[in-house]
């Protein structure tokens, strides 16, 4: 690294405004831009997106496309949803930013509104989703030393294979994927991988020093993988006979994604802990959040955790209005309805491409045949206007935002539909 002393950028910046700046670069110096200047830790699609509009965007040469991908369902809203952006507008006119050695009214609402939604009896406010796992795992472990009883520094938390709960060192450290693991070492102790699913294997792994069980209720980013129907409530059955927490990351599944509030209220599976992020920015902002019971949250002492920019006003007025505009619009109802046509439509389509379609909700994978051409696929889902892309096992992620109605789920198919004629038979 160097001194640098080129103020051209700044006086551009500057004198013509950002977003002026920005919309002068065309796709492929902004290719170029991002690959020059940028880590090359995502691989993305080869399309440049200048603007949203509930479930559309647009690119730089105009094309439109429907958002499947839906920022990993952080896109819950659609784009620009106007309740959420109003909010956003009045509070950027009168206060942003605080840190935490005040009180704000917003934080105080946001509060309420987290444990209202989820009927916690407390939160810590972050950011990020990788955020809110690490605050859950500070919060279980120091429950298990201070309440449960285990033997300091012996705390242990079960969790899945195939799990994703972000990206820090030590999350990265207790995955099973060798591509998230590898380099980044060594790892912070006290974590048990069992298969995801197997309640056996899960009760077998439970000592008397594990603190909890972290899962997702429907591992998303492993190829929208179903627990089998039952697992949730008898996880919830096993914790409690335990006296082990149950952690719940609904980072992704959660806020109306599956057809309600939360995935886990598919089945008795209460948790002790949730957490929470990505749609609670309302499409907006990075917002994320632990919410639980009393008796595990209240361990967090003066000084135990923060975050300078956690609970922020303006963030906790996006996350309230987030919240409002998917109860009132009943978007879980709306999710279930179309998540429903959208799976039944995929299967309608018996194309011979199509290995099989699971989800619940608008969180649909639509998951190919070993052999299937995946790039000329993708290049074929762009040319429809479709944007998706593949999680893992060759499963395509279809995320669109809860806002859609029919005639948008109709188009999805459609598109998809011709997206897989394109490609050769391979024969049933
Ligand atoms: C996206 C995600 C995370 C991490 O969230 P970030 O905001 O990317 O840090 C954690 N858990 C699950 C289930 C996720 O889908």
């Amino acid at each position: 690294m160097s001194q640098t002393e080129n103020t051209s950028l700044w006086r551009e910046v500057y004198a013509k405004g950002v977003q002026a700046a920005a919309e002068s670069l065309g796709q492929a110096e902004t290719i170029e831009l991002t690959e020059r200047y940028g880590t090359h830790n995502y691989h993305p699609l080869p399309v440049t997106i200048v603007r949203g509009e509930g479930p559309y965007v647009e690119d730089v040469s105009g094309k439109i496309y429907i958002d499947c991908v839906g920022s990993y369902s952080a896109m819950a809203h659609g784009h620009l949803s106007k309740f959420v952006v109003g909010a956003a507008q009045r509070q950027l006119e009168r206060l942003t930013l605080t840190s935490r050695a005040v009180f704000t009214r917003e934080l105080a609402l946001f509060l309420q509104a987290v444990c209202e939604y989820t009927g916690a009896d407390m939160a810590c406010p972050m950011n990020t989703g990788a955020e809110a796992v690490e605050t859950a795992i500070k919060l279980a472990r120091k429950w298990a030393y201070t309440v449960k009883g285990v033997p300091s520094d012996a705390a242990e938390i079960i969790v899945a294979a195939g799990n994703f709960h972000g990206r820090t060192t030590t999350i990265v450290g207790f995955s099973s994927e060798e591509t998230y693991r590898t380099g980044f070492g060594p790892f912070t102790p006290g974590f048990t991988i069992v298969p995801f699913g197997d309640l056996a294997a899960l009760e077998a792994a439970i000592t008397s020093n594990t603190a909890a069980v972290l899962l997702e209720p429907i591992q998303a980013e492993a190829g929208i993988l179903l627990p089998p129907d039952g697992f949730l409530a008898a996880t919830r059955k096993v914790c409690t006979a335990a006296n082990v927490l149950l952690i719940w990351d609904e980072i992704q599944t959660g806020f109306a994604r599956t057809g309600k509030r939360f995935a886990w209220m598919h089945e008795d599976a209460a948790p002790d802990m949730i957490c929470l992020g990505k749609a609670l920015g309302g499409g907006l902002a990075a917002v994320s959040a632990v919410a639980g019971r009393r008796e595990v949250m209240e361990v967090f002492k003066s000084g135990d955790h923060g975050s300078t920019f956690g609970g922020n006003p303006l963030a906790a007025v996006i996350g309230v209005a987030a919240m409002a505009e998917l109860e009132v619009l009943n978007l879980a109802e709306n999710s279930r309805v179309m998540g429903d046509r959208l799976i039944e439509g995929f299967r309608c389509l018996q194309d011979p491409a199509i290995f099989e379609v699971r989800g619940r909700g608008l969180l649909v994978g639509l998951e190919v045949k070993p052999g299937t051409d995946i790039a000329r696929l993708t290049k074929a889902f762009l040319a429809e206007g479709v944007l998706t892309k593949e999680t893992r096992h060759r499963t395509f992620r279809f995320a669109p935002p809860l806002t859609i109605g029919p005639a948008v789920v109709d188009d999805i198919l459609n598109r998809v539909h011709h997206a897989l004629e394109t490609l050769p038979n391979m024969g049933a």
